[in-house]
């Protein structure tokens, strides 16, 4: 879980508008729980999120709000329902054991400083009920719109799902900010603002994503690619970058793949290595695999995170390709610029995919590292 620097001025900022030292503690501690609270439910969303199989890379907390980031969306409606659902259900709980400890609040407890434990109480229940209440707006990509999209998900396409959840996300959006505006709530202006973004944002990820159908990472691998020796000097692999066009490299001994070196590690070693250190040295030896029968929508996510992402394509032991977010964005390209009803025979699965005519002999792979943990990639 991490704290945005936009947090930590939040928190400093209202340690000094406070009109005494002692209000600025109640004050102080009031924010920290109800921030303890959202951090709770954003945990809720990740523990159901992981029992489903989604794993979560951060949480970060805003001033205006935390963030789970799955490392890829839910495709399943009803995996969306649960992940989402359990966000305000945390906060629901939270109220429901806060309030018969401190008794129903009144909005003043929820407007004003704390002074003693028992307004801080009332205050922490009631703001987990407005927590409840506000997360259920169907305002995607809030919880109530991602809730409204998965429930659309049940009746039409995921991608028409999201596009009406992202249109009526952003009218409420404009909503927020003129309110916002009208009545000074900087906050609710921010969230309107951060709810717009967002809404088309992962309107244009899901189009994207739906471009790639059920395209398999045999049909987009590269075939053809330059690899090192362990023994090349990281030199060696500079020259290969500009005459071959990649980034990365599969570095391979005795047919065995070693690991992978990309661009800004050669770089890096050249500066403060010298140019005649053996890439082995240099290396990533813990790296993502994929296999030509994987589903591209399901490993792209993972396959970006990787930034300079060369993503080996191993097929019974050989390396027969690597995958290339460029691989992705140009197959993306294509099928968008086709017309729909050609789209499927087209550009799709290949019957017949072309003979593997790599630069490298088959080669065989040893036991591969453990499935290395996945780099972040917010989603
Ligand atoms: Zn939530």
């Amino acid at each position: 879980m991490r704290l945005h620097v936009t947090f930590l001025i939040f928190l400093g900022w209202i340690a000094l508008s406070a009109s005494s030292a002692a209000a600025a503690q109640w004050e102080l501690l009031r924010v920290s729980l109800i921030f303890l609270c959202i951090g709770l439910h954003e945990l809720g969303h990740s523990l159901v999120a992981q029992q489903l199989g989604v794993s979560v890379s951060s949480i970060t907390l805003l001033p205006i709000g935390g963030v789970a980031a799955l490392r890829r969306l839910p495709e399943n409606s009803w995996h969306e329902i649960a992940i989402t659902v359990a966000g305000p259900l945390v906060n629901a709980l939270i109220a429901a054991v806060l309030l018969p400890i401190a008794g129903w609040p009144s909005v003043a407890d929820l407007v004003t400083i704390p002074h003693n434990a028992g307004s801080l109480v009332r205050a922490l229940a009631g703001t987990n009920i407005v927590l409840v209440l506000f997360n259920l707006i169907p305002a995607f990509p809030m919880d109530g719109g991602r809730l409204f999209r998965a429930v659309l998900g049940l009746l039409v396409s995921y991608q028409r799902a999201t596009r009406v959840a992202a249109i009526v996300g952003q009218g409420l959006a404009i909503v927020f900010i003129l309110v916002g505006w009208h009545y000074e709530a900087w906050v609710l202006l921010l969230i309107g603002a951060f709810i717009f973004f967002g809404a088309d944002g992962e309107d244009k990820l899901v189009r994207a994503r739906c471009l790639l159908g059920d395209a398999k990472v045999g049909d987009l691998m590269r075939r053809q690619f330059a690899t090192l020796a362990p023994t090349d000097t990281v030199e060696r692999g500079l020259q290969l970058v500009y005459q071959t066009g990649q980034d990365a490299f599969p570095v391979i001994e005795a047919g065995q793949l070693l690991g992978i070196v990309a661009r800004p590690d050669l770089l890096d070693a050249v500066n403060k290595l010298g140019p005649l250190v053996p890439v082995s040295e240099v290396m990533d030896g813990r790296f993502l695999v994929v296999q030509p029968h994987d589903r591209v929508a399901l490993v792209q996510d993972e396959i970006l995170g990787t930034g300079w992402g060369s993503v080996p394509v191993i097929e019974d032991g050989r390396l027969v390709g690597l995958l290339l977010p460029d691989n992705i964005s140009r197959f993306q390209l294509v099928r968008a610029g086709l017309k729909t009803a050609r789209r499927p025979g087209v550009v799709g699965r290949s019957p017949t995919p072309p003979p593997v005519i790599g630069a490298v002999p088959p080669i065989a792979v040893p036991p591969l590292p453990a499935a290395p943990p996945p780099p972040s990639a917010p989603v």
